[in-house]
């Protein structure tokens, strides 16, 4: 099982809470947005979509 975690840039304030949040470090900040870098070593947990606030992360399963 794998999973695809996508930030929409539009909607990200640059907070870092979901790069803090997450256990795997999935997200850097690039630009002053969080980008899912390391997409791949995701679990599926979901921290990050629950602790963003703008409701800028989704976390598909592929
Ligand atoms: S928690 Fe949401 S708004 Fe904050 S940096 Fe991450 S994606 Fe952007
Ligand atoms: S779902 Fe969990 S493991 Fe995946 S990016 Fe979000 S916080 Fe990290």
């Amino acid at each position: 099982m794998a999973f695809n975690p996508v930030v929409d840039e539009d909607k990200c304030v640059g907070c870092e809470e979901c790069v803090d949040v997450c256990p795997v470090e999935v997200f850097e900040m690039v630009d002053g947005k969080s980008n899912p870098v390391n997409a791949e070593e995701c679990l599926g947990c979901e921290s990050c979509v629950e602790v963003c606030e703008e409701g800028a992360i989704t976390v598909e399963e592929i």
